[in-house]
């Protein structure tokens, strides 16, 4: 079975196809710059990468040109369209609705479009995708798989807010998470790897990338995760601030006069560790920066690992004790830094990090770094893969 991938931003398409026997990729790509001047597609099959630039006006516009290049004679994966069997697509926010993932119909499309309130930059853009590709690939079984589902078995306590229950109940605000499908697969890769059922677990995943959240797992389960209502909540992040008292958007925008979405771009884009160095919000420039000597930068990565290692504590708190440490995406899987300094003086509870084996673990590299009790564990993400399990599994049923 072979099966489309789609992750629509809203001025880009990510892309993967796989063949489910084997699990193997044939071809992935971006189309990037959508409806913009310098719109272009990145495509690569094996280790040759081809970049095609070109007008791409739309969505539909996007994925034409993905189906044009999947099927290249000498670039493609595929001879025609009619070769795949199925779409799996990446949906942000399903609220409350969506647990699990779904076979797309006309009603799943429609409870997308209310969860819009709730994602308002990332829904429309996941169902520009969707539509897209019922239109250029008309008949094709597609699945939803949501951001948002795996955290749907967080227990009342965990994912309300200390607000007015009305407006839990009036406007659905309150804590969903993000990350879930790579929370999900790296638990569940956690627990084969070590051999063991993942209902027997108490695993913590640290998801640590631009974007970046950890997951409780209990019994295989998400009971509790940093991000909350939006991604602005928990762990600090590229340009993203976390954690914050509520009082201090409200005194910045008093105090500065702004509007706003003045104050959303402040704490979305322009905090974080960008916001804290002044440097940069990408992790390599920090640890390079602070290893020369300076001294924001240093701080910035102090604040980031103090923040993994606080959560660390109050989730091995919330499932009543730790057996696995999961660490995964760019800076999970590539800082053997940040990992060290997130789980030091954590001796007292099982955690003690392999130093060498610590270091050694980069670039898609997978196993246990630690030498305590606490199985700490370098797994890298693959959201592609689960989008393409969840959707075969589901067409497969049909
Ligand atoms: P992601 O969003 O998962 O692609 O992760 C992006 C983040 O991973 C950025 O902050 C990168 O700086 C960080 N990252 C990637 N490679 C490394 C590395 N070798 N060392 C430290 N951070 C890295």
């Amino acid at each position: 079975m072979k099966i489309l991938v789609l992750n629509s931003g809203s001025s880009s398409v990510k892309y993967q196809v796989l063949d489910m026997e084997g699990e193997q990729v044939l071809a992935r790509g971006i189309v990037e710059r959508i409806g913009l001047a310098g719109s272009r597609l990145k495509h690569r099959k094996g280790d040759r990468e081809l970049v095609v630039e070109e007008e791409i006006k739309n969505h539909s516009g996007a994925i034409e040109l993905i189906l044009k290049y999947l099927t290249h004679p000498e670039h493609g994966a595929i001879k025609n369209p009619e070769e795949i069997d199925a779409v799996g697509h990446r949906v942000v926010h399903g609220g409350e609705k969506f647990s699990g993932s779904v076979l797309i119909t006309d009603e799943v499309i429609e409870s997308i479009r209310e969860c819009i309130p709730l994602a308002p930059l990332h829904n429309p853009a996941n169902l520009a995708g969707i539509l897209a590709a019922r239109e250029k690939l008309p008949g094709k079984p597609m699945v939803a798989v949501f951001d948002t589902a795996f955290h749907q078995t967080m227990p009342p306590h965990s994912y309300m807010y200390a607000l007015p229950y009305d407006l839990y109940r009036e406007r659905k605000i309150r804590r969903y998470g993000f990350h879930g499908t790579s929370h999900r697969y790296v638990s569940q890769r956690a627990a084969s790897l070590l051999g063991t059922s993942k209902e027997k677990l108490k695993i913590i995943t640290a998801h640590l990338g631009n974007g970046a959240s950890m997951c409780a797992v209990l019994g295989g389960k998400s009971v509790d995760t940093t991000m909350g209502y939006t991604p602005l909540e928990g762990l600090y992040m590229g340009t993203r601030c976390g954690d914050l008292d509520p009082a201090v958007p409200l005194a910045i925008q008093n105090q500065m006069k702004l509007t706003p979405p003045e104050v959303d771009h402040l704490l979305n884009k322009r905090s974080g560790m960008l916001g804290v160095s002044g440097i940069s919000s990408d992790m390599r420039d920090l640890e390079e920066a602070a290893e020369k000597g300076n001294q924001r930068a240093t701080l910035a990565l102090k604040m980031y690992a103090y923040k993994v290692k606080k959560y660390i504590g109050a989730y091995a708190a919330a499932m009543g004790g730790l057996d696995v440490l999961v660490f995964t995406a760019g800076i999970g899987e590539n800082s053997p830094l940040i990992r060290e300094w997130s789980c030091e003086g954590l001796e007292f509870m099982g955690i003690e990090i392999d130093t060498e084996k610590n270091r050694e673990m980069v670039r898609g590299r997978e196993g246990i770094i630690s030498k305590g009790k606490v199985k700490v564990m370098v797994i890298p993400t693959n959201e592609e893969l689960v989008i393409a399990r969840d959707t075969a599994e589901i067409v497969s049923s049909l």
